[in-house]
């Protein structure tokens, strides 16, 4: 569960063992932060797409056969090409066409059965503002270095401050089949689970604690159209899931995404698989060497 946003019965655990020489906490400890958000990241990437890039335009359906794509959008004209990166999540790739999907024509076989190695996990995510610092009730001065906490309540596991920043905001994470049952509640009883839980931390009451806050934040991945799940995992018997997928289909369709990097379920993980995929293309169009 936690990080891996996992049901435990589904999981492969081999796909996160550790390889041979690696410690399991090494990762851990390289924790950074983008400062201005995730936002910026993507703000960087797209900086010199300008009117090619066109948001807001769901793709609906793909038709290809070798060497050429055919991909229509809601909302834009048809776009036509020799090859397709596709990027969307495991999570929209499995959806069927008439529940929201993108319909491919033909089907691509060996996608379909990659994909069959995936799950997508549930993660909610809840987000206060405070009138005042929450921490330092708990943190008896030291509240400017710390980073998270660890919570023992029903659902929420963890609790981030806004480290290395200042300011009062506190990030509650829950993951797993959990996350999934809770976001299923809705957003009225995510928010009070995530306010009683909190205060339980911070040793205070959901009243005093509400008094305080100042807005809150939270978003259902797994309802979301764009998404459907946080990210995903291997499934048991799906370790080379990931590397099943990140082989193109025909030399024409080319597949990017966090689950087509064995790492997986990162930021990091996505920006791998998009310069892969970008040298898979490269190496198709021009005949140039891969690295
Ligand atoms: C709550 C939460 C917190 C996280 N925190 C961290 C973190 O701290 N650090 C970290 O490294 N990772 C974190 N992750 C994971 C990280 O967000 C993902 O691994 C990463 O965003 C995956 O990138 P991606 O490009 O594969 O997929 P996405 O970021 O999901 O991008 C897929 C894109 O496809 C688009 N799309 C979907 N359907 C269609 C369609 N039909 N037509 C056109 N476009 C479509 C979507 O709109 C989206 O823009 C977090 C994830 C969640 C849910």
């Amino acid at each position: 569960e936690g990080f891996h946003a996992a049901d435990l019965e589904l999981l492969s655990a081999r796909s996160i063992a550790p390889e041979d020489d690696a410690s399991a906490t090494e990762d851990a400890r390289r924790v950074g932060r983008v400062d201005g958000g995730f936002g910026a990241v993507v703000a960087w990437l797209g900086r010199d797409l300008g009117a090619s890039l066109r948001l807001r335009s769901p793709v609906r359906a793909i038709r290809w056969r070798p060497g050429f794509v055919e991909v229509t959008t809601r909302g834009a004209p048809i776009l036509r090409a020799r090859t397709a990166i596709v990027t969307v999540p495991v999570g929209v790739l499995v959806r069927p066409a008439s529940a929201g999907g993108i319909r491919f024509e033909p089907e691509p076989a060996r996608v379909r059965a990659a994909l069959t190695g995936f799950a997508m996990g549930s993660v909610v995510r809840v987000t206060f503002a405070f009138a005042h610092d929450p921490w330092e009730r708990i943190a008896h001065g030291g509240a400017r270095r710390l980073s998270f906490v660890q919570l023992f309540g029903d659902s929420f596991q963890v609790a981030w401050t806004a480290y290395p920043r200042r300011a009062p905001l506190v990030v509650l994470w829950c993951g797993g089949p959990r996350a999934g049952a809770l976001a299923r509640d809705g957003r009225a009883a995510v928010l009070a689970t995530a306010r009683r839980e909190l205060a339980h931390a911070l040793r205070t009451s959901p009243t005093a604690l509400r008094s305080s806050l100042r807005g809150a934040w939270w978003h259902d991945w797994d309802r979301d159209p764009c998404a459907r799940g946080a990210y995903a995992y291997a499934r048991v018997g799906g370790e080379d899931a990931s590397r099943r997928l990140a082989r193109p289909e025909e030399d024409t369709l080319f597949f990017a995404g966090e689950a087509t990097d064995p790492e997986g379920g990162t930021v990091d993980a996505a920006l791998a698989s998009g310069w892969r995929a970008a040298r898979q293309v490269r190496s198709r169009l021009h005949g140039a060497r891969t690295r």
